[in-house]
């Protein structure tokens, strides 16, 4: 089943996910940046970027609300590092206004300066059999999740990749690899809520 899939539009690492999407069969790729083009979709990504931008043109633009609804009802997302920010419940020292549908409490640029930046190769079983190069650029982590959470990867103690439902939160890039693994993964969820 084809399935449509969009990219917002709005800041960061918009048409990385595109290309990545391309390359991938029975996918059609699309930017969103209005409340007409999200009502067009079955899956969004909410990409990379500086969060708080992101949020702030969300409300500009007037799709915000729009956004937030479609998720609560059932719309599959997957928000990667800022993505991953704006959808969690609670961002940690912050009272910043975001999506906050999943249930995870996540620490923005929670490395520190030092490790600001860094790729690392990971097994994650549920995505695939063979080592993924996870890249985390300024990244966020989740600090607690809520039981109907399921964990999907954890380094060093932290949560950097989970899935509620229809929700997926990566606190890493995976479009900024070559690796396909997670945006495949993605597009099976999408298939799946579009049944
Ligand atoms: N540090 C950014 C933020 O807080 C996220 C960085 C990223 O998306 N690569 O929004």
């Amino acid at each position: 089943m084809t399935v449509t899939i969009g990219v917002l539009g709005i800041q960061g690492a918009v048409t990385e996910h595109i290309k990545k999407l391309e390359q991938l069969p029975k996918v059609k790729a699309v930017l969103v940046k209005s409340i007409e083009a999200l009502q067009q979709i079955d899956g969004l990504i909410l990409p990379g970027g500086e969060s708080t931008a992101i949020a702030r043109i969300l409300q500009d633009f007037q799709i915000f609300e729009s956004l937030q609804k479609k998720i609560t009802a059932g719309l599959p997302v997957w928000g990667t590092c800022a993505g991953m920010i704006l959808l969690a419940k609670k961002i940690l020292d912050s009272d910043m206004t975001h999506l906050g549908v999943m249930h995870i409490t996540v620490k923005r640029n929670a490395y520190g300066r030092q490790l600001g930046s860094f790729s690392i190769l990971e097994t994650i079983p549920a995505i695939s059999d063979q080592p993924i190069p996870l890249v985390f650029i300024r990244a966020p982590f989740a600090l607690e999740a809520a039981d109907q959470v399921e964990i999907l990867h954890i380094l060093d103690g932290k949560i950097v990749a989970c899935r509620e439902q229809h929700m997926l939160a990566t606190a890493f890039h995976p479009e900024l690899t070559d690796d396909l693994s997670f945006h495949r993964y993605f597009v099976k969820m999408v298939q799946q809520y579009k049944l």
